[in-house]
């Protein structure tokens, strides 16, 4: 076991603090990486104040992790010591069901293990990249290709593979009609992903606040959804909405937007359900549909795909101690579009 710095959550009501933790020893498949910076996830918030189920205290958050391999164990074929490696929202999986075995260890059978606040498959509970190292078994660490700064690729690891994972099963590009509702976290990393792939990209946002970003960022339109005309005027339009926000929206209204056969995927999670106007769907032989991040190969191809566009999140590094503010800005939405803890300042 190694002692290592960290920022842990000491319960659901109190701030985050600084402490120590255990990490595991190398074992003959793990790697060790040196985070260098580690990206803030909603969900890290959602999840240490207990917003998804209760949790295990103290609890480290972060599964945008980018690092440094320091060590490798004796039976590892995928990394060495020096690589640019990254880690997202899972650690392990059982490898052996039929979803693990297609790459997609995210739906695994048997449940994968969270980055964080899981229990691991020797039974401890797993502890997250606010820290300045972690042990990961090879299969779970992807490689950060050259071309892409390790602290703007952090939050490729969530943001940008829950993104990318829905925006290829669903076909955007070139002809296809694309829209990203909400400019967050996940909507700006979407919209750079879908203009990337060559979609005609169009944001729906609350207000017209970031339209400017919206633009820079590759979208060719941007409407305010808070205007009832925006519903009238965009019916039918589009082939593929990514719908990024975990509050509760009118799924009904939004599924007007699609053309024939058009998709609506969620990819936040709203704590209540939604509901759904069945003729919305028959209507346009249109399907609502869910996607939750992306399998290792799938997330290794985001990788070399945004370090072949020259792609990264748009980010704000803060040190350690200004953890706590930006988790208040994250829920005020003042973040264009990711805090990163710079995890030299643990
Ligand atoms: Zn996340
Ligand atoms: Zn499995």
């Amino acid at each position: 076991m190694t002692t290592v710095n960290a920022y842990a959550s000491p319960s659901a009501t109190e701030d985050l603090v600084p402490t120590t933790i255990e990490r595991r020893d190398v074992g003959p498949h793990d790697v060790l990486i040196e985070i260098k910076y580690a990206g803030i996830c909603h969900s890290d918030i959602h999840t240490v104040r207990g917003d998804w189920g209760p949790q295990s205290y103290p609890l480290v958050p972060g599964h945008e992790i980018a690092g440094i391999v320091t060590e490798i164990g004796s039976a590892v074929t995928k990394h060495a010591v020096g690589d640019r490696v990254g880690v997202g929202c899972m650690v392990n999986s059982c490898g052996e069901c039929a979803n693990c075995q297609k790459g997609d260890e995210q739906y695994c059978l048997k449940g994968m293990t969270g980055t964080y606040g899981a229990v691991d498959r020797d039974g401890t509970v797993t502890q997250g990249g606010y820290s300045t190292h972690v042990v990961v078994t090879e299969d779970f660490v992807v490689t950060i290709p050259e071309g892409i700064e390790l602290d703007v690729a952090a939050p490729l690891l969530c943001a940008g593979i829950t993104t990318y994972s829905p925006l290829r099963r669903w076909g955007a590009g070139p002809g296809k009609k694309v829209a990203v509702v909400g400019l967050g976290g996940l909507g700006h990393m979407a919209v750079k992903l879908a203009s990337a792939m060559g979609a005609d990209v169009t944001v729906l946002s609350q207000s017209l606040k970031k339209q400017e970003d919206g633009l820079r960022l590759g979208a060719n339109s941007y409407y305010a959804t808070s205007d009832p005309g925006t519903f009238e005027q965009l019916a039918g339009s589009f082939d593929l909405i990514i719908n990024t926000v975990s509050a509760s929206i009118d799924i009904s209204s939004y599924l007007q937007l699609l053309s024939l056969d058009g998709a609506l995927v969620n990819v936040g999670a709203p704590a209540e359900p939604l509901p759904v106007n069945a003729f919305a769907l028959i209507g346009g032989r249109r399907s609502f549909a869910g996607s939750m991040i992306g399998g290792i190969p799938e997330t290794q191809e985001m990788l070399n795909f945004c370090a072949e566009h020259g792609l990264g999140a748009e980010i704000e590094v803060i040190p350690a101690d200004k953890i706590n503010e930006a988790y208040e800005r994250v829920l005020a939405s003042d973040v264009r579009y990711r805090f990163v803890i710079d995890t030299a300042t643990l």
